[in-house]
């Protein structure tokens, strides 16, 4: 049933949806994100570079090859990106990952990439967070890309065996020594010979995104791309 206009308006007013990025009202028609912010958020646009001009292939290089390395946003502190994490992440606004994956896959399809993927892979959470949290912050990008990509997702391919401490405080080699064996392939029959997406909320160091594309690629997957909502420059 579709609500009038009037009676939209009067709820509205009276619980007013406002912006993920900025928390001004929303005007009819904008959605979760206002048009303002749309506008003006940092767009790495590295889909359109060549590979050897992407920074974030770069970072990659002389690791493990990666097919496309994609992040949508950079991560600025203190602006609307961090914002829209700290909403997705600790306010449980999964809106946040299913809108942002939404648009970025529609953006990333009209560049024809969406034939270069058979799979979408959220980088898992340990279960004793996901219980804590509630969801997998990774899975709702993931759901939204594959919304706007027409590419199936899943969250049973990869599962992460250990709980491990934060990464906030290590350095890049701590990092990689934190993750580096906590990653396993749960369902090898479902990546065997495909081209997999792999997708996280932020790749700071690029470090877990690392461990959990080398044990995709040991595991026999064809090839392994990575897409984030934001990603630090470093
Ligand atoms: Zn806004």
């Amino acid at each position: 049933m579709r609500i009038p206009t009037a009676l939209a308006d009067f709820v509205a007013l009276i619980f007013p949806r406002t912006c993920l990025a900025c928390v001004e009202p929303l005007a009819r028609g904008e959605d979760h994100i206002c048009t303002g912010c749309r506008a003006r958020l940092p767009y790495t646009d590295y889909h359109k570079l060549p590979e050897k001009e992407n920074p974030l292939a770069r970072r990659f290089w002389g690791k493990l090859p990666v097919r496309h390395a994609l992040s949508y946003l950079r991560f600025l502190r203190h602006g609307r990106v961090q914002h829209l994490l700290h909403q997705l992440k600790y306010q449980g606004q999964r809106d946040v990952g299913l809108v942002l994956g939404r648009w970025y896959g529609a953006e990333l399809t009209s560049h024809g990439l969406a034939a270069d993927f058979d799979l979408i892979v959220p980088v898992p959470l340990h279960r004793t967070k996901l219980a804590r949290r509630g969801f997998n912050q990774s899975d709702t990008f993931a759901e939204g890309l594959a919304l706007g990509l027409a590419v199936p997702w899943s969250a049973h391919v990869l599962r992460r065996t250990e709980h491990t401490a934060s990464q906030t405080r290590k350095n890049r080699t701590e990092r990689w020594l934190n993750v580096a064996t906590v990653f396993e392939v749960a369902d090898p029959a479902a990546i065997l010979g495909r081209r997999i997406l792999l997708v996280d909320d932020v790749l700071t160091t690029g470090a877990t995104l690392e461990a959990c594309a080398a044990v995709l690629l040991a595991a026999g997957c064809r090839d392994v791309s990575i897409a984030t909502i934001a990603c630090a420059e470093h």
